[in-house]
């Protein structure tokens, strides 16, 4: 591609696109977009012909990995066999009842049923829906309130970006919408301090207990989060958290509601993150690696205990999207789950990668800037900071993230900054060797990075 090409695609996208989660200002500022042009397996190239290796996976979602052929194949034919029908008013089609057959067999025992959407986002606004549905079908309407935590993310519709728990989000557009709170976090190296990791896991779920004490039972309708948050920073809670909250929400009779649109999908080296922790959902959100990014769906999986109460009581439910359960989306979702049970991608994970992974992230831990390094499957996530007893920080916060970042792009490493927190989770289909290329990259550009810091 000639530089005049980029130079045009880069102008076009200045005069004509507003990007999402961007400061339109600095980026016009720099010089306007990266350009992605094609990929191929976990490398991307941009217009200028230079390879970047995916760090992210896209958006954490491109699991099998880029340039599988048969996914477009599936696509194409489903879109000579049958483009789109809707799945409303007593309508269906094969793909979505293929796909919603395949989805209640490799989820948890107990979700049986799906709700489609086209998105993370809109499946937990479709969770908001149901859970004060469920309870109003069960004749206690007060139950609207659900719980969620500071430093979600859930998504950026109104309903998910207020069920998400981040504050710059919420301070623009008067979020979060009535009946949702927010406790704190399992985030250990950023707020535990010196106490034992397992000690704060377990005061950390006692907050989800105060809280329903402190609104009342009677208002609770559920309690929703990540098995692992991952926009807000690769947060894998102390082992004690998890136990300790599922107790409560089965003390308190709470709906638990876990956002799998990051883990499912073998993120976590097993299908599910419910599964990695051991967790019944009484809902569970799925988008992102369903289809790998391929195309747009998402849904949420629907447990017996709550889709029994809907269909027993009856009565419509007044939600839905037109593209709910698209047939090409569909189609593609399901071809995508095929591939990863073919290539027995979730157990390489389990058995060989993320161990991989794990040991070679562990050796970033004894890089002068580095405060934690920590993984779990295929995520992953180090602490920059300027002295490592203290956890403190260099300068504004935020700022050493920023920097870092823009390092990888040009060293070819696709790495996302949170804060000052750098994070990966790369296609689930990467080699041992393409982790040492991937670990070798983040070492790099930690040096430059700390080097550019005048150290
Ligand atoms: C990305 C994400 C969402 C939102 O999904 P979209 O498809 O972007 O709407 C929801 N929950 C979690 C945990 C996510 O990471």
């Amino acid at each position: 591609m000639s530089e005049n090409q980029t130079r045009q695609w880069k102008d076009a996208d200045a005069r004509h696109h507003l990007h999402p989660f961007t400061d339109h200002k600095a980026l016009q500022e720099e010089g306007g977009s990266r350009i992605i042009t094609r990929a191929e397996g976990i490398y991307l190239w941009d217009s200028d012909g230079n390879r970047l290796l995916d760090g992210m996976a896209g958006l954490w979602c491109v699991n099998v990995g880029y340039g599988r052929e048969e996914l477009a194949r599936v696509a194409h034919d489903q879109m000579c066999e049958l483009p789109f029908y809707n799945n409303f008013f007593k309508s269906t089609h094969p793909p979505a009842v293929a796909l919603s057959e395949k989805l209640a067999a490799i989820t948890p025992a107990g979700l049986n049923r799906v709700f489609f959407t086209n998105s993370g986002s809109e499946a937990n606004d479709t969770v908001l829906r149901m859970v004060r549905r469920y309870w109003a079908l069960q004749g206690q309407p007060d139950k609207q309130v659900v719980i969620s935590r500071k430093n979600a993310y859930h998504g950026s519709t109104v309903a998910s970006a207020s069920l998400g728990g981040m504050k710059p989000i919420h301070e623009q557009g008067g979020l979060p919408i009535p009946g949702i709170v927010h406790i704190d976090q399992p985030y250990w190296y950023g707020e535990g301090g010196d106490s034992d990791p397992a000690d704060f896991g377990r005061q950390r779920a006692a907050l989800l207990e105060e809280k329903i004490l402190e609104l009342g039972v009677d208002k609770v309708a559920a309690f929703i989060a990540e098995p692992v948050q991952g926009a807000g920073g690769v947060i894998i809670p102390p082992d004690s958290y998890w136990p300790a909250v599922k107790a409560i929400c089965e003390k308190y009779g709470i709906l638990l509601v876990v956002d799998e649109v990051i883990c499912g999908f073998g993120r976590t080296g097993e299908w599910f993150g419910s599964q990695y922790y051991d967790l019944k959902p009484d809902l569970m959100p799925i988008a992102k690696g369903l289809s790998s990014g391929y195309l747009p769906i998402g849904g949420v999986m629907v447990s017996d205990k709550v889709a029994d109460v809907l269909v027993a009581k009856g009565g419509e439910f007044y939600h839905g999207f037109t593209y709910s359960g698209h047939p090409v989306a569909a189609a593609v979702a399901l071809a995508n789950i095929a591939i990863m049970e073919r290539e027995n991608i979730v157990a390489q994970v389990r058995d060989t990668t993320a161990p991989y992974l794990a040991e070679q992230w562990a050796t970033l831990a004894a890089h002068p800037i580095v405060g934690e390094a920590r993984t779990l499957g295929m995520l992953g996530a180090l602490e920059i900071v300027s002295d490592k007893t203290r956890r403190t920080r260099f300068g504004e916060a935020g700022d050493t993230g920023t920097l870092c970042r823009d390092i990888c792009f040009k060293n070819g490493l696709v790495m996302r900054a949170v804060g000052d927190t750098m994070i990966i989770s790369p296609p689930l289909v990467i080699s041992c060797e393409q982790i040492d290329e991937l670990v070798g990259l983040a070492r790099t550009c930690l040096d430059q990075t700390a080097q550019a810091l005048g150290l």
